[in-house]
């Protein structure tokens, strides 16, 4: 088997197959997508997957949480030993008529991931992730495949297990996939974060942008806006990192985020206000149509009211593939601007995806 494994929002893999389709064929790749609706997972098979994963970098996918390259499918596995299968099938073939068997492999992985997809049917496997982990990890050390502790100049190996007698043996390349296991960021929810919006925001910064950027971009004593803020999660995350947020909303926003200073409330439509001076950031989660949304978004960049923005485009919609590309499409046309753009299904994101473009300093 050759090709890839992306991982996403369960119910979402319709959109990341298309997108793996459109992406790879823009790429003169002629793979094709293989997924069950609700497994959390889609497989892309393509004969030359290094250079598919290439032309896919992992942080340009919209749908996917995790990509890696896909090593192995082993099918009816013995529950008494899963482990003997997963080295054979990762350890080279001995050399036709050797009499003795072949020295260790050089250390190929510098850690291991054992995991199951996020859907309901995957979840009771997550016991089986765990105790299998410790087992397999002993045994790759033997045969010198996993390296001794944890190293971050080699690949990673996951192992997912998509049922009890079922698995993908993956490589995941350090620098083009998530470093989280599932691709899902441990967030912690703060106990005075007004909403668990809090979280799609937070995620976003950590996802959307690297450490260097956050360090460049976010500082103390810059100017946000937070177009449909109540009841103030992203104000809260903005303001916490020192920004001073203007909050529009016609709703009420929890009272301690006006404690610091840096919250200013203004009941206004999200659509219309316009700031009275430019600003450095620009946040909008209002529930609306993605293409007014993205649209109004642009005018913000064409206008130069923002340097930098998140914004979510909601995807109630079928054919939601269709509608993100059209999004950002018009997006990055009305701009009328160049502007670094990443898009992205976060892991609380539902049924939306989050933006974040900047038109400079990234
Ligand atoms: N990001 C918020 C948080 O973290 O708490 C949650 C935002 S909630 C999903 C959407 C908000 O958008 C609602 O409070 C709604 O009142 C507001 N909204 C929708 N349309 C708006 C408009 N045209 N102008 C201002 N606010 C709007």
């Amino acid at each position: 088997v050759s090709g890839l494994l992306c991982y996403c929002r369960a119910g979402f893999e319709p959109e990341l197959a298309a997108e793996l389709t459109d992406r790879a064929a823009h790429a003169g790749h002629a793979g094709y997508a293989r997924t069950v609706r609700g497994s959390g997972y889609v497989v892309f098979a393509d004969d030359d997957a290094q250079a598919l994963s290439r032309a896919l970098p992992w942080h340009d996918l919209i749908f996917a949480r995790q990509k890696l390259q896909l090593i192995a499918e082993l099918r009816d596995l013995d529950p008494s030993d899963r482990i003997a299968p997963m080295l054979a099938a990762l350890l080279p073939e001995p050399a036709a008529g050797a009499a003795t068997p072949t020295s260790p492999a050089a250390t190929r992985f510098g850690d291991l991931v054992v995991e199951h997809p996020d859907s309901d049917e995957a979840k009771p496997l997550s016991g089986l992730a765990r105790s299998f982990g410790n087992a397999l990890r002993p045994a790759l050390r033997k045969t010198g495949l996993l390296s001794a502790s944890a190293r971050n100049d080699l690949p990673r190996l996951h192992v997912c297990f998509v049922a009890g007698d079922h698995a993908f043996l993956a490589r995941g390349e350090l620098r083009d996939s998530s470093p989280w296991p599932l691709g899902i960021p441990r967030l912690r929810t703060h106990a005075d974060a007004p909403s668990r919006s809090a979280l799609k925001l937070e995620e976003a910064l950590l996802c959307l942008l690297d450490n260097d950027d956050r360090q460049r971009l976010l500082k103390p004593g810059m100017r946000a806006a937070d177009l449909g803020a109540a009841p103030g999660g992203w104000t809260w995350v903005l303001m916490r990192n020192g920004l001073h947020v203007t909050a529009i909303d016609n709703g009420p926003l929890r009272p301690h985020l006006f404690d610091s200073g840096r919250v200013e409330h203004l009941r206004a439509d999200g659509f219309a206000w316009q700031p009275p001076q430019p600003l450095d950031w620009m946040v909008c989660d209002m529930v609306e149509q993605p293409r007014r949304v993205a649209g109004r978004m642009a005018e913000w960049f064409r206008e130069g009211w923002c340097r930098h923005a998140i914004f979510n485009l909601k995807l109630p919609m079928k054919k939601r593939w269709q509608e993100t590309t059209l999004c950002l499409q018009e997006f990055a046309t009305q701009a009328q601007r160049p502007l670094l753009v990443r898009a992205r299904q976060l892991y609380h994101d539902r049924e939306e995806i989050t933006v974040f473009a900047s038109r400079g300093g990234v």
